[in-house]
């Protein structure tokens, strides 16, 4: 039996030590009077050879946790609070590309390694948060009152206050919260409900596959000195059956690359063979073997690619069940077509951890905070889930999801470039919250109710 610290306000418990957990861990630290303990379940903590693209209401919470200055040190990417030119867009599957449109975003959208992002997050997490690798949580019990009681697989047990699932798509915390609610409403005699409820716990496949890889810069330079990738931001090359998106990370040394290969029509079905493998060239290349020449550059500097196999999960009708809350892609994993499902976690993060250390929270009220929570972060971050797969279908030519992939090549060339200009535009008023909207209305809200619930 693992021991539980008592004297504490709260005594929280996360599963899952990814961005999310992470970053709630953090910030729930602000609270001294909080006792806190982290569990994941693999080895170490690691994260994927990737890069990460955070948005301007995020990077806010970033700021306000002290991170920016240590991030600052490992981007290229500068912090500017008016217009910033973030990504071309290029309709490439043809031998000459067509550059369309620049988006424009209201701030920085900042570029990361993820390793570099996490590395500064464990920099900065005070020791006593306690960290447990090799903690796979297998179920948890609640009752009416009284602590949680953790399972994990090796056998252990321990207890907590409140259980925080940031155990990812796959999420076990999920299972319990949704198991949970089916018992409930299946006590009520709602056979049918209890079923619909037990169809979110697995997540869906997008019909997309993302292949990833980090590219040394001096690579690309020595086959393509001049590449655009070399000098601008953030460059994505489009096309109807998939396409790539390309940045610099790490201080300007390597880029990351991600080619998606999407199959809209298989949205929501399941996905045979496993979610993440690493692959060869080949297993993508063949769909972009006729676009242009700069993205042929690109794919000769791939070697060993991670296939992803993009899942979601159904939006459920709460993230909250008792005093266990769900988090980050637990409660909402998306499609990266918005690159903003870490984006979404850190504002999850913020608002839970706002009204867990509010002073007025005990043991005894978790659930007010809780709803809050909940109540706040379930519409919003389902609303970004559905802008996200928009984007997807953006970004492979349809400009009606109804009407399928524009068939761009036979219009005249006028006609192509107007339909060009209008999915352009709507990319970006699609984006557009990221920077009309503000983390900092969303916090006061949340006090706002908090406070106005006995
Ligand atoms: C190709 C791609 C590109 C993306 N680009 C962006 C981007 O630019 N910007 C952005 O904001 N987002 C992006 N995302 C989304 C982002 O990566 C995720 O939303 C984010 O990493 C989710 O973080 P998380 O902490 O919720 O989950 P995870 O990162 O999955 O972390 C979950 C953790 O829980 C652990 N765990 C799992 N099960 C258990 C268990 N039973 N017990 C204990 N521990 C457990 C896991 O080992 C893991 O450490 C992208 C995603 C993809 C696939």
């Amino acid at each position: 039996m693992m021991t539980s610290a008592n004297t504490k306000r709260l005594h929280v418990a996360i599963c899952g030590a990814g961005i999310g957990g992470l970053t709630f861990a953090l910030a729930l630290s602000r609270y001294t009077d909080i006792d806190i303990d982290i569990y994941e379940s693999a080895r170490a903590l690691t994260e994927v050879g990737a890069g990460i693209g955070i948005f301007p209401r995020p990077w806010k919470i970033i700021k306000m946790l002290g991170l920016e200055a240590d991030l600052l040190k490992v981007t290229e990417t500068k912090v500017v609070d008016g217009p910033v030119s973030a990504f071309r867009y290029r309709k490439s599957d043809q031998y000459e590309g067509i550059e369309f449109y620049t988006l424009i975003t209201q701030g920085s959208l900042m570029l990361f390694h993820r390793a570099d992002y996490q590395q500064t997050l464990l920099n900065h997490l005070p020791k006593r948060c306690r960290t447990h690798c090799l903690k796979r949580l297998r179920s948890y019990a609640q009752r009416q009152s009284g602590p949680i009681e953790l399972l994990f697989e090796d056998g252990t047990t321990a207890s907590c206050d409140l259980l925080i699932g940031a155990d990812g798509v796959k999420s076990a915390v999920r299972a319990g919260v949704l198991g949970e609610k089916a018992q409930w409403v299946r006590s009520e005699g709602r056979q049918e409900e209890a079923l619909e409820i037990l169809q979110h716990v697995e997540p869906v496949w997008s019909g997309t596959n993302a292949y990833r890889a980090l590219i040394p810069v001096q690579k690309l330079k020595t086959i393509a000195p001049n590449h655009r990738v070399l000098n601008t931001p953030g460059v994505q090359y489009l096309g109807k059956q998939g396409y790539i998106i390309a940045y610099r990370i790490s201080g300007g040394k390597l880029i990351n690359f991600v080619a998606f290969v999407v199959k809209h029509h298989l949205e929501n079905t399941q996905f045979n063979g496993p979610w993440m493998s690493t692959v060869d060239n080949s297993a993508f290349s063949s769909i972009f073997a006729h676009w242009e020449p700069e993205v042929q550059a690109l794919i000769a500097c791939v070697e060993k690619p991670m296939q992803w196999a993009i899942h979601t999960v159904r939006p459920m009708q709460s993230f909250v069940s008792g005093r266990v809350a769900l988090l980050g892609d637990a409660a909402h994993s998306m499609t990266p077509h918005q690159g903003s499902g870490a984006g979404q976690a850190i504002e999850d993060a913020c608002i839970l951890a706002t009204v867990l250390g509010h002073p007025s929270t005990n043991r005894t009220n978790i659930a007010r905070a809780l709803r809050v929570y909940d109540s706040i972060r379930c519409p919003f971050a389902y609303r970004v889930m559905e802008v996200s797969r928009i984007n997807g279908r953006y970004f492979t030519l349809q400009l009606d999801e109804a009407a399928g992939a524009m068939d761009l090549d036979k219009l005249p060339p006028k006609q192509q470039w107007d339909n060009l200009q209008q999915l352009g535009s709507r990319i970006v008023k699609n984006w557009e919250w990221t920077w009309t909207t503000s983390i900092d209305t969303t916090l006061q809200e949340a006090l706002r109710m908090l406070e106005s619930i006995a």
